[in-house]
């Protein structure tokens, strides 16, 4: 008998008809022959309203006591929607997180699954129960409760799927699928039939609320195809599978992260190990870090920019203010005003341009673009915030994403192709470990033969990238890394690029050429260089993997010169003659985790 998982959203469930809407969808799969298994949001704004109150007895309310009053709100809709069912005259019991089974670490709310205990269910589902489990929660090892952060339910029912070993996870939500961005945003937006993992989990992290980006890297681990659909209509919605929609389109998604800041620790050393120590401080209180550019300045000096989420701003600073003069850095400034518009595709790490045609479309439309970084399959751009709807609006009409692909796969494609389904054995052996949710790497390599040229005095104007890369793009040039961040010097920032050795006399020449037009004070190009990458699902959100890589380069006494960091992959650029080294010595550092 097959078994699905139904996980219904904290709007599907928002008051007592929405419930009893739910529950009927539930009733219906059962009646249809499937074993059902519901997983359940808090209802509506409850979360928030929880979050509220807390506030309004502490200023700092315990991590704990925290997690304790969260996830009240799933039990609460669980309860509910096991008595609607019920009442419609079925079975059901409901469940929280640690009667099911749920284990957790301790980090309260941020907990990471350990292990899911599926005995309970099973029986339930055998005396012919629908389950009715609570999202987000889960138990640590004393029994305390945890939560898995916002929007974790998603991530419950994806590994209750998991584990279940389920046919089917449907995610139940206020949208009828995946859209090439927020709809909320940008009505133009178009929903698509097909995603990939590796795009929805980029997409997911860069700001796409509609999935919790940890669901994704639980799906992609155990391949579990997920459909995401409306709670309140029947039709199909978008599969989350292994394929893209299209193989011929650079970029399938853009996202937009509103509520972003920019950090800039200004004048640390330049010497290995001060990278390593600024963003273990950060990872220690589990920040994500994103758009990491460290500009080499005057003196020996360099300044390190980064952002984060606009609400663990203050952490961040606190947790740097602490180490500042240990490093010997000469200060702190950041912007709290910047928004994050990003690019996601496959298609684009064989494409050429793909950069280039992003940043004219930010010029054309007036925008002024801080900072850029760039990874396999996306590119970053902090815009100012009031710029950002506007900045969203003109890259999703760059890249035609409004239009659907002459070769795009449909849903009924992807149901056709069952070549997606995971090798189960594999599966299985992976599923008994008892971290479920902990670090995977697929590997550790290294690409040597690269240069990198970077400009120095670049002008904080609109149009400058777009002139740059449209006129590197024109010279045949193939760029891999992009990162612009500020130089320190009269407000005006830095940009290096990476490309192939072989392309470094042509490279430097153009450079030299836009530095002359625009302004710029000077041009570096350096070959030599190699690129290390660490690749594997989640690293973003698995901040221990920043921390590891630069400890371990900086005992090794190996400088890093660029970085970039999506979630499939965290990218360093070091000196050639080091290449060997780093390789091995991450590779035992990362030993576990490479399994
Ligand atoms: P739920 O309560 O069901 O978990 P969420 O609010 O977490 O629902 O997620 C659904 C919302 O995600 C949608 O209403 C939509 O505004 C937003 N969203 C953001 N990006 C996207 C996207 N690319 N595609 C679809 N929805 C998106
Ligand atoms: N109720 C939690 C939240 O609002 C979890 C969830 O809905 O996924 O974040
Ligand atoms: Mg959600």
């Amino acid at each position: 008998m097959s078994l699905i998982v139904q996980k219904f959203g904290g709007t599907s469930v928002a008051d007592p008809e929405k419930i009893r809407a739910a529950a009927r969808r539930a009733i219906r799969a059962q009646k249809q022959g499937h074993r059902v298994v519901m997983v359940v949001s808090a209802m509506g704004k409850q979360t928030d309203e929880l979050l509220r109150l807390a506030s309004a007895v502490s200023e700092k309310p315990p991590a704990r006591e925290m997690d304790m009053l969260l996830s009240t709100g799933e039990q609460t809709s669980v309860a509910l929607v096991a008595m609607a069912i019920d009442d419609l005259g079925s079975k059901a019991v409901s469940l929280t997180g640690g009667q099911f089974g749920m284990k957790t670490d301790n980090s309260f709310s941020k907990a990471r699954i350990r292990s899911i205990d599926t005995g309970r269910i099973e029986k339930l589902l055998e005396e012919g129960n629908i389950v009715v489990a609570a999202g987000f929660q889960g138990i640590d090892d004393d029994l305390n409760i945890t939560t898995l952060g916002r929007g974790g339910s998603d991530t419950t029912a994806v590994a209750l799927a998991a584990v279940l070993g389920a046919d089917a996870c449907e995610i139940n939500t206020d949208v009828d699928g995946v859209y090439t961005t927020d709809p909320r945003l940008l009505p133009e937006a178009r929903r698509v039939d097909v995603i990939s993992y590796d795009e929805m989990l980029e997409l997911a992290s860069l700001g796409a609320g509609v999935m919790h980006s940890r669901s994704i890297e639980f799906a992609k681990k155990f391949g579990v195809p997920i459909h995401v659909r409306s709670s309140f209509s029947d039709r199909d919605g978008t599969m989350i599978v292994a394929q893209a929609e299209s193989e011929s389109s650079p970029v399938s998604g853009a996202a937009l992260t509103k509520d972003e800041a920019r950090i800039t620790v200004l004048g640390v050393p330049d010497v290995p190990g001060m990278s390593q120590m600024i963003f273990s401080a950060i990872a220690e209180r589990k920040v994500a870090v994103d758009m990491v550019v460290q500009n080499v300045g005057a003196e020996g000096k360099a300044d390190v920019s980064f952002t984060v989420p606009g609400d663990e701003l203050k952490l961040t600073l606190s947790a740097l203010e602490a180490i500042l003069k240990r490093i010997g850095a000469t200060g702190l400034t950041h912007d709290a005003d910047v928004s994050k518009v990003s690019v996601v595709g496959l298609g684009m790490a064989s494409q050429k341009s793909v950069a280039a045609r992003m940043f004219r479309a930010l010029a054309d439309a007036g925008v002024n673009i801080h900072m850029i970084t760039t990874s396999e399959i996306k590119i970053s751009a902090l815009v100012p915030r009031d710029q950002a709807a506007n900045a969203l609006r003109a890259v999703h009409k760059a890249f035609g994403l409004h239009e659907r692909p002459s070769d795009a796969k449909t849903w009924a494609s992807i149901q056709a192709d069952k070549s997606r389904e995971a090798d189960v054995e594999d599966v299985v052996t992976r599923l008994q470990n008892d971290a479920l949710e902990a670090l995977t790497l697929t590997g550790i390599s290294i690409v040597g033969k690269q240069a990198r040229v970077t400009l120095d005095g670049v002008p904080d104007h609109v149009g400058v990238a777009a002139d740059m890369f449209e006129e590197i793009g024109r010279a045949g040039i193939f760029v891999d890394m992009i990162v612009q961040g500020y130089d320190g010097v009269d407000g005006s920032t830095s940009v290096s690029f990476t490309i192939d050795e072989d392309d470094l006399d042509a490279g430097v020449k153009v450079a030299q050429s836009i530095c002359k037009t625009h302004s710029m004070r000077d041009v570096r190009g350096a070959a030599g260089i190699t690129k290390l990458s660490v690749s594997g699902i989640g690293l973003r959100s698995h901040t221990q993997v920043g921390t590891v890589l630069f400890e371990q380069l900086a005992n090794a006494k190996i400088n890093v010169e660029m970085i970039a960091t999506s979630e499939l992959q965290v990218n360093v650029v070091i000196d050639s003659k080091r290449g060997d080294d780093a390789k091995k010595c991450l590779q035992s550092a990362f030993a576990e985790a490479l399994g």
